[in-house]
């Protein structure tokens, strides 16, 4: 070989070694940068853990916050709003009932009709788009659809009656909006939620709004009762089975109701009620602890919303939100390292990724899991992730269910624990009792919601925590009941029980 030949020898090597040399250091940083979001996933996985110790701190707290919100008028962030709902429906009921629902994805007509000893013999329900432009309008605008719709259903589904079947022509109306209530059948709106803005509604009398729009429109119907979703829920809980104490909804929003002694509601002395008792609405979306496990996600997530410092345990919990939060950890991930490829702007973008898509990409039980890839492309523009990336996505809806999920069961026993049905003795002026003293007592909670209905792992989850806090003595006399739809039909079943009262049985002295 002469001179020139071994020059181009060593010349060659020498790149070589340089190629392999380029490519071991970029499969060393990419490997670094792998273990940089492993870390950040484990970080995150921590801050939202919760252990079952935790959970009894948020049980404890929620016990202490619901105390302090009967005590008084703003003791709490918990409203604790009283409904005058003081008697449940038994399942004696009969005859046919209409409801009404605003507040849920659609607005929701009901008719059923009831036939004693815990029996519907009918039910028929339409679900309708409120039209956008209806949400900002005038309350005289937006009832008239609500009545109008109303009117046509009643005439539809009403052909085939004989009159005599269409007793009293009582309604309930589920409104799922905080409203401070002033009986049963009447209550003002304390603020809008969900997009809603008419603002000439604010601080009127619901019932009323809508009772003058039946009357426009030539309907001789009777408002029996107003409630919120959890309330209606409550209610077909109770129709059912009679050991059932509270109601929760996890949909897009939740919320909480259940039956309290009058005589605790301190905030309201000289209560008296025919049964003894009231059913609460605690809108606990707002409850707050320091003992909730928050990330530097929720921080954010809670800062960008249009109520910031408001419903902060909603937030962590909620299908409004569990894909948001999913959606900011993917995006942090892919700020600082490549491995969702290039940036993909849509992650930048709010509510982007909704609870029901993340949910199919954590069900996702194929082998290369393609619901992930297929979401990721077509939802957030991020294409051809390798396997162990879209592994990591599940992993990540799975932290943010498994908190949701075990947060709403520790809001549960919480209740159980404020009325004495965790087995531990419940809570005495606002000190938790630490001796177990409570005698047994089979107790039911009724549960509504897309999220737990739908979502098979949440509700797993879900039911879970429930046992694990409880301990294996106690869980076998707490049932969850789901309720599908409970809220609107219990709205009319507490119009027929509310129907036959010719008193008011409710006291304020
Ligand atoms: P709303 O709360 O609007 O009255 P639903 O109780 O039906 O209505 O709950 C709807 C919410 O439940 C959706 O906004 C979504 O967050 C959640 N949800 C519905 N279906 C699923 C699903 N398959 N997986 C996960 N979440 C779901
Ligand atoms: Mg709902």
């Amino acid at each position: 070989m002469g001179k020139l030949g071994l020059g181009l020898a060593v010349a060659c090597a020498v790149g070589s070694c340089a190629i392999a040399a380029v490519m071991v250091g970029r499969r060393v940083r990419s490997r670094r940068r792998w273990w940089r979001v492993v870390r950040a996933l484990d970080e995150f996985e921590e801050a939202a853990s919760t252990p079952v110790g935790r959970l009894r701190q948020v049980v404890d707290a929620m016990a202490v916050e619901m105390h302090a919100g009967l005590a008084s008028e703003g003791g709490s962030k918990l409203k604790m709003l009283l409904t005058f709902v003081d008697n449940l429906p038994d399942g004696s009921e009969s005859g046919i009932y209409y409801a009404l629902h605003v507040g849920g994805t659609n607005f929701r007509i009901l008719r059923i009709q009831l036939g004693g000893q815990r029996s519907i013999l009918g039910h028929d329900v339409e679900r309708k788009p409120i039209p956008q432009h209806l949400l900002t309008r005038t309350s005289e605008e937006f009832f008239d659809f609500i009545a109008l719709s109303l009117k046509e259903f009643v005439e539809r589904k009403g052909n085939n009656l004989q009159p005599s079947q269409v007793r009293g022509k009582d309604l309930g109306f589920t409104f799922s909006f905080p409203v401070k209530q002033t009986s049963v059948s009447s209550g003002t709106l304390i603020k809008w939620t969900k997009g809603f803005a008419i603002d000439d509604m604010v601080e009127k009398d619901v019932v009323e709004c809508l009772q003058k729009a039946l009357s426009r429109r030539g309907l001789d119907m009777n408002v029996a009762a107003l409630v919120n979703d959890s309330v209606g829920t409550l209610a077909v809980g109770h129709f059912y089975d009679k050991d059932t104490v509270a109601a929760v909804v996890i949909g897009t929003d939740t919320n909480a109701c259940y039956l309290e002694r009058a005589d605790a509601i301190i905030k309201c002395q000289g209560l008296l009620t025919t049964s003894g008792g009231m059913v609460i609405n605690m809108e606990w979306g707002n409850f707050w602890s320091s003992h909730l496990p928050r990330t530097s996600y929720d921080i954010d997530l809670d800062a960008e919303s249009q109520n910031p410092n408001d419903q902060g345990f909603e937030k962590m919990i909620s299908g409004m939100y569990l894909g948001d939060i999913v959606r900011r950890v993917i995006c942090n991930m892919s700020l600082a390292s490549d491995i969702f490829g290039p940036f993909s702007s849509k992650l930048s973008t709010r509510f982007v990724l909704s609870t029901p898509l993340m949910a199919a990409m954590h069900e996702d039980d194929s082998p290369d899991l393609s619901e992930v890839a297929k979401i990721l492309e077509e939802t957030l523009d991020i294409y051809d992730v390798p396997l162990k990336v879209r592994k990591l996505v599940v992993k990540i809806c799975d932290v943010v269910t498994r908190r949701a999920a075990r947060l709403a069961a520790a809001g549960i026993v919480g209740i159980l624990k404020k009325i004495g049905r965790d087995g531990t003795g419940g809570i005495t002026s606002g000190r938790i009792k630490g001796v177990r003293s409570g005698k047994l007592r089979r107790t039911v909670v009724a549960v509504e919601g897309g999220l737990y209905t739908s979502y098979a792992i949440f509700k797993e989850y879900l039911n879970e925590a429930v046992a694990e806090i409880l301990g294996e003595e106690i869980a076998p006399y707490v049932i969850l009941k789901v309720m599908e739809d409970g809220s609107g039909i219990g709205a009319a079943m507490l119009a027929a029980s509310n129907s036959a009262r010719s008193v008011d049985t409710v006291q304020v002295l």
